[in-house]
């Protein structure tokens, strides 16, 4: 029987297109086409990932964190839908597969949240003193610019393998240390035309006293190896 967590398609049936890395405290961005499955890895360890999208034939449309919040729940994992901003509020990605596995944290922390706001330079000045601080905002912005976007199309994430709660004491949002390791991956299927945005959180995994920033992989796949794909066409 297959759980939850594993593939919603076996892997012997992805066909890997291709393999981009983002390097720890950057960005990357990458376009992947309906029914194409992006594959965000942690090749070296537990890092937390911003993770940005946007219709690739109308970057107007991007992902809407609040209202994904709202229609599928404040962390997501399999099943889960990524909902795109209005007019057009529709499902853009879906999650099949998720290989973290969740402790959640006795207030209730849990991973992969569409809760928190991207990190900019302005707060990590707030946090540290230090101006020019390396940021979400701006390795996403950077990644898009060859995309033609600019950095007012950078919005709020969703925080993949980041670990958060809201506190019931005061109501104040909260994160720990991610339960994310080495060779964790989600898998997100495209269900239009999109372009893909990752940052490699300067934050590392969520201990900010000590922060230890790893590098990210994007992989593109498309479902159905090339051989069913060929006896599906020819009926
Ligand atoms: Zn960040």
């Amino acid at each position: 029987m297959r759980s939850d967590r594993e593939l919603a398609i076996p892997a012997s049936e992805y066909e890997l297109l291709s393999r981009m890395d983002v390097a720890a405290s950057r960005g990357a961005a990458v376009k992947v086409r309906a029914g194409q499955v992006v594959r965000i890895t942690l090749p070296d360890g537990p890092q937390i990932v911003d993770l940005n999208c946007w219709n690739a034939k109308d970057p107007r449309e991007h992902f809407w964190s609040g209202r994904t919040r709202i229609l599928e729940g404040v962390h997501l994992s399999v099943g889960n839908r990524l909902w795109s901003i209005h007019p057009w509020m529709r499902p853009m990605m879906t999650i099949l597969t998720d290989t973290v596995e969740h402790r959640p944290s006795p207030g209730g922390g849990i991973g992969h949240d569409c809760l928190y706001a991207r990190c900019t330079d302005k707060l990590w000045e707030m946090l540290t003193g230090k101006k020019n601080h390396q940021n979400c905002q701006d390795n996403l912005a950077q990644a898009i610019s060859s995309f033609g976007l600019t950095p007012f199309h950078v919005h709020d994430a969703l925080n993949l393998f980041m670990k958060t709660g809201i506190d019931p004491q005061n109501g104040r949002l909260f994160f720990v240390k991610s339960d994310a390791k080495k060779g964790d991956y989600v898998d997100l299927s495209a269900e239009m035309d999109l372009i893909v945005a990752c940052s490699s959180c300067p934050g590392g995994a969520g201990d900010l006293q000590r922060p230890i920033v790893h590098r990210v992989g994007i992989d593109v796949y498309r479902p159905g190896t090339p051989e069913k794909r060929r006896r599906k066409r020819n009926g």
